[in-house]
Formats: structure tokens, sequence, C-alpha cells
């Protein structure tokens, strides 16, 4: 809220804490094997956590590239992603992550690509209880995040990605996703059908460039243009697909 209240979003006249609901900030391991993960855990607890660490390094990863320590201390992994641009958005996306809220009926789940779709919870004051990635992560993961300098720094592209191939060279399953800078992170769900069942060739990764830039549909802004931000979305997704085989 900090970050929007500095770009000129008009802040709420009153705020309600959350961080006293401890039930929230936890880290488990459901009956299925699954990773739940409480929205209010704040983002260096998760990402040095254990569990995540041994079952989603990748997870780890990408929140290891929010900001710095005193942010992260402070940060939980559920504003992170109702924030809309948050690092470690693309990963849950790739990781094809499930949100739970608390509503006025009950408990609702979605995937949090609808989520990310709408940007709407489900209903009027409903409160993120957590998010559960599935476990045990079958495919291959990337993650990528790039800034102005090495750390402490906003994302100008950040991209992420789950593979995973029948026999060496064909594509099973794939989730592509590119964000960065103001552009909430987005599946290339045109991109992935293009893959899947397909060997890959050099020349799919080749034809798939154009595609990756269009449907990134990535925005400029003063840090970066729209054409730079899709054109290194595109490499880093296509070198990410190359080194696969
Ligand atoms: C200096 C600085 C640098 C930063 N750098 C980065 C960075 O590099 N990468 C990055 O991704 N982020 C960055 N951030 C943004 C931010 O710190 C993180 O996104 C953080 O995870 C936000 O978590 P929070 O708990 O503070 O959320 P808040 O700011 O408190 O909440 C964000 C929004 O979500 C709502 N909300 C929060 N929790 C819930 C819930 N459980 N249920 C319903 N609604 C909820 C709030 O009402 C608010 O609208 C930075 C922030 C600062 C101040």
């Amino acid at each position: 809220m900090q970050m929007q209240r500095e770009q000129g979003v008009s802040f709420p006249p009153h705020l309600i804490s959350l961080e006293r609901i401890q039930e929230l900030a936890d880290i488990e391991e459901t009956v299925d094997g699954s990773i739940r993960i409480g929205a209010l855990t704040d983002l260096e607890s998760c990402r040095t956590h254990p569990l995540v660490r041994r079952k989603c390094p990748i997870l780890s990863e990408a929140i290891g590239a929010i900001a710095s320590p005193a942010v992260r201390n402070r940060g939980t992994i559920g504003g992170n992603v109702l924030y809309g641009v948050g690092d470690a958005i693309p990963v849950l996306l790739a990781l094809d992550a499930r949100l739970s809220w608390f509503c006025e009926n009950g408990i609702r789940s979605e995937w949090i690509n609808d989520y990310l779709s709408k940007q709407e919870a489900p209903a009027k004051a409903a409160i993120l209880t957590d998010i559960t990635v599935a476990s045990p992560v079958k495919g291959r993961c990337f993650f990528r995040k790039i800034g102005r300098r090495e750390t402490f720094v906003p994302s100008v592209v950040t991209v992420a990605m789950y593979r995973e191939m029948t026999d060496r060279h064909t594509i099973k399953e794939i989730r592509m996703v590119a964000g960065g800078g103001v552009n909430t992170p987005r599946r290339l769900k045109m991109c992935e059908r293009e893959l899947i069942g397909k060997e890959l060739t050099d020349d799919l990764i080749v034809s798939l460039s154009a595609g990756i830039k269009e449907e990134a549909a990535l925005i400029g802004d003063v840090f970066a243009s729209a054409d730079y931000r899709r054109t290194v979305a595109a490499n880093l997704l296509l070198a990410a697909l190359q080194s696969d085989r």
C-alpha cells in the first residue's frame, strides 16, 4: 500500500490490521502433500521455510528477488499477490496455485489465474486466507526477474515457466507467464496451446517469439519501453525452452 500511495493511489481513511490473526501466518503440508501458505505469512518466513525450500524451491527463489530483507520481513505473501504486480505472482501462476478466501458465507477457493483475470475478490470484504501450491512439483520450473540493478529494485520484466515433458523432446504440459513494471503478470495461454504435444524444434521456438510478444502485451513506462519489455520476456522464455532440449 505504501508503494501505491507513493504512486498517487488514494489511501483509504481507515485501515484494519489483520496482523494478529496468527492462524493465517503459518505454512503446512496438507493431506494430499500440497503446501498451504497462510496469506499473512511474511515473505522472509515464506522464503526460508523448510517445506517451501524443499518442495518448491522456485518460490523461495522468486521471493528472494523481492526488495530487501527489511521489506520481506514486513510484507506478506497475500499482500504481494493482491498488490497485483508482486514478484511472487509469476511463479504462483506457473505453478497453478489456488487462492482461498474467507467470505461472509464461508470459504471460497479459486485458481490464481481466475483471480488475476478479473482482479476482484470473490465477495465484498473477503479476506484472503491462504495460497496452496500442489506438490510434488513434477515438472521443471523457471523464474527470472530483470531489474535495473542486481537487488532491491522494481521489476522491469519478470517471467516464469512450468513445463512437463512426455519424453525428452515433447511437451506434455506448459504454463508460461510474463509481467513486470506496471503489468500484472499473465499466462500466455495461446502460446501454451501452440506448444502442447509438440516436439521442441528450432523452427517452433523461433516462431513463438512474435506470439509471446503479442500475447504478453507488456506496456512501457519511463523505465522501459513496451517493445523492450516484450522482447526481453520473449528472449528469456525462449532461452528457458531451449535449455530443455
Ligand atoms: C521499499 C519497497 C520495495 C518493494 N519492492 C518490491 C519488490 O521488489 N517486489 C515486489 O513484488 N513487491 C515489492 N514491494 C511491495 C510490497 O512490499 C510487497 O508486495 C508486499 O508483499 C506487500 O505485502 P503487505 O502485507 O505489506 O500488503 P499490503 O500493502 O498491506 O496490502 C496490499 C493490498 O492487499 C490487501 N490485502 C493484504 N492482505 C490481504 C488479505 N489477507 N486479505 C484481503 N486483502 C488483503 C490490502 O488491503 C491492500 O489492498 C515493495 C514495497 C516497498 C515499500
